[in-house]
This record gives C-alpha cells, sequence and structure tokens, in this order.
C-alpha cells in the first residue's frame, strides 16, 4: 500500500507496549501511518502530541483509527468516546477491567458501525494457529498450562498492575488463557481457584486453575509472577494422537518431541495486518472468552495471603 493510501492511525498511552511493539510494528509494516499520540507524559517524535484525548478528538477528527495502549482501567472511557466520535478502535489486552464494559463496548461498536478488535497478542504467536489446526480432529485428553515469570523484569515501576483493575498476575495470565481458547474448540469452564495475594498487594501474584474442557478433559494452569531465572510460558495438551507442546508463549511447537514451527516474532505485525483489514471489510473481532474465564476465576477462586511483595 502507498503512502497515500495508509489508513491514519493516532496511539494512545505511550509507555512499554507502545514502544516496544506497536510503534515498530506500525512503522514496519505498509497499512497505517502514525499521525499523532496522546499520552500526558510519553511523546513520539515527528507526529502531533496531544496530552487529553478529548483535545485530540475534537482536534484530529480526520484520523479515523485508534490503538488504545493504556492499561486496562482506562481503556474503556477512551473507547466510548473514540466510537461515539466514529473512531475505529484497536484495545489492548485485556479489553476492559470488567465483563460489562467490554460487552458495552462491543454493542456501541456495533451500533456505531465502527470497527473494534479487542486484540489477543499471544494468538498471533506462529505456532498457535498451527496448534489449532492439529488439535482439530484430535480427541484432548488433558491440558497444562504452566506461566511463571519475573514480574520485576517485565513490569518495573507499574504500580497500576497490582491496583483493582490491572489484573496482577493475570496480565500475563490472560495470554495463555487467550492462546488456550483459541486452539481448543468449545468452552473452557473454570471449576477451582486459588488466589495468592501479597499481603501489601490489592491483585494476586500467583493463581492455580482447575478447569474443563466442554467434552470434559481437566486443563491446569499454573500462573507465577515469582519466577526469577529461566522464565517459562509452555501450554502443553495430551491427545489420543500424541502430544502438542507451545512453548515461549506459543512461539514455538512441538508435536511428541518434534519441532514444527517457530520464526521471527510477528505478533504485532498480525494485529496490524489483521486490524486493516477488519477497517476494510467494516467488521469488529472482539471475543471476551480469555477475560470471561479471569472473571469466573476471582468469582469462585479462593484467596489466600502470601508474603507481602516488595519491588
Ligand atoms: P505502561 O508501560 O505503564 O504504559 C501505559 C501508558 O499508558 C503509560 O505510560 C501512561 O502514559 C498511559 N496511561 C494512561 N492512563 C494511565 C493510568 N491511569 N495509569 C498508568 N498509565 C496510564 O504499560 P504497558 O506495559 O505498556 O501496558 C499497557 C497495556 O498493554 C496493558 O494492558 C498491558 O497488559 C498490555 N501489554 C503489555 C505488554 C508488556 O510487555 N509490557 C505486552 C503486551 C500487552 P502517560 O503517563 O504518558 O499517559
Amino acid at each position: 500500500m502507498t503512502a497515500q493510501t495508509r489508513i491514519p492511525l493516532a496511539l494512545a498511552g505511550v509507555g512499554k507496549i507502545a514502544r516496544d511493539q506497536h510503534i515498530p510494528s506500525v512503522a514496519a509494516g505498509s497499512d497505517f501511518e502514525l499521525k499523532a499520540a496522546i499520552s500526558r507524559h510519553g511523546k513520539i517524535e515527528g507526529i502531533e502530541n496531544f496530552e487529553d484525548f478529548d483535545a485530540f478528538l475534537s482536534k484530529r477528527p480526520d484520523i479515523k483509527a485508534v490503538s488504545l495502549c493504556t492499561p486496562p482501567e482506562v481503556r474503556f472511557a477512551m473507547a466510548r468516546k473514540a466510537i461515539a466520535a466514529g473512531h475505529d478502535v484497536l484495545m489492548e489486552k485485556p479489553p476492559a477491567t470488567t465483563l460489562g464494559e467490554a460487552e458495552t463496548l462491543a454493542v456501541l461498536a456495533r451500533e456505531a458501525g465502527v470497527t473494534l478488535f479487542a486484540t489477543w497478542h499471544s494468538r498471533f504467536a506462529l505456532g498457535v494457529e498451527p496448534a489449532r489446526a492439529w488439535l482439530a480432529d484430535k480427541a484432548i485428553r488433558s491440558i497444562s498450562i504452566v506461566w511463571k515469570e519475573d514480574v520485576r523484569r517485565w513490569h518495573p515501576g507499574q504500580a497500576w498492575i497490582w491496583e483493582p483493575g490491572g489484573f496482577g498476575v493475570f496480565d500475563p495470565g490472560i495470554n495463555a488463557l487467550s492462546i488456550l481458547t483459541a486452539i481448543v474448540p468449545g468452552a473452557i469452564l473454570v471449576e477451582t481457584a486459588s488466589l495468592s495475594f501479597p499481603s501489601n498487594r490489592k491483585q494476586p501474584i500467583a493463581a492455580d486453575l482447575a478447569m474443563r474442557t466442554v467434552s470434559g478433559a481437566p486443563v491446569s494452569a499454573a500462573f507465577d509472577w515469582r519466577q526469577e531465572g529461566p522464565q517459562t510460558w509452555d501450554i502443553t495438551v495430551k491427545t489420543d494422537a500424541g502430544t502438542l507442546r507451545l512453548s515461549k508463549g506459543g512461539s514455538e511447537l512441538f508435536i511428541d518431541g518434534v519441532e514444527k514451527s517457530s520464526g521471527p516474532d510477528r505478533e504485532y505485525a498480525g494485529i496490524y495486518e489483521r486490524f486493516a483489514t477488519l477497517i476494510r471489510n467494516r467488521e469488529s473481532d472482539v471475543d471476551y472468552q480469555p477475560l470471561r474465564i479471569v472473571a469466573d476465576a476471582f468469582l469462585c477462586g479462593e484467596r489466600r495471603e502470601v508474603e507481602a511483595f516488595e519491588d
């Protein structure tokens, strides 16, 4: 696509993921041109910068596509205003802090006739689509998710992540759930959950979930933010025809130990290609199943207090 036909884009929330992934992926792709940023402190050189979302909406109605890269607790208000102003909206994960907010946005976007894309970046990891295709005609016997990382390494100084609406360890854990719900047909039901809250924090630092596929296979998930040293983002699926393993957040796929898929990361390139396709087709993509599982875990979960956590 030429520069003239690129879709003008604004980005709200110039923080870690905006700088690590969104800005370089938009620049490397051919669908969008980044024209404006909205952030109270962060600025992007060479484009128009706003500190206030309302000011952006009133001054640049011509920039029709908006990427919301803020933390989830401010996303609903921004998305609602952007939709009302006729913008096409991309939302980072998790799409909202409650199912009610998420479902409301889907309805508002439909009524306004704009595109709403609730992204799950891990679904664009290289091994995920081949894993879904391989599992489609297999009988699943059991699934084990182990998602253990060091919060100090991945979320330095991000106070919002420990506050209500910040998701705690479910911020990375929901990535695993987004893969799970993409590769397994049918609903995933939460049976029990054990949520570990540090005595000085409002969100869990670890969570153990026992779930079941709709066809009855057990699914366990161990999420932990206290993992130092090697980091683990693995999903293992035992089936009647062998064992599938997704490693490194879905970027590597193994069937019975043999590597089937790996390569350079294309998660955010894939997200922006999909956003462009959705806009051109006047469609939305709003699958809230990963968020529903997290909500169910909080609803039926047992809470226990663990040692205080210091940054
Ligand atoms: P971050 O580094 O804290 O950046 C978010 C930016 O949003 C901030 O820099 C801030 O910029 C702006 N913001 C607006 N309202 C805010 C508020 N009430 N509290 C805090 N910041 C506010 O966070 P992030 O890691 O980029 O994560 C943003 C979203 O992307 C989250 O939903 C996260 O789950 C998702 N995500 C993150 C990663 C990752 O590796 N970090 C990976 C994938 C997805 P101003 O102060 O300039 O307004």
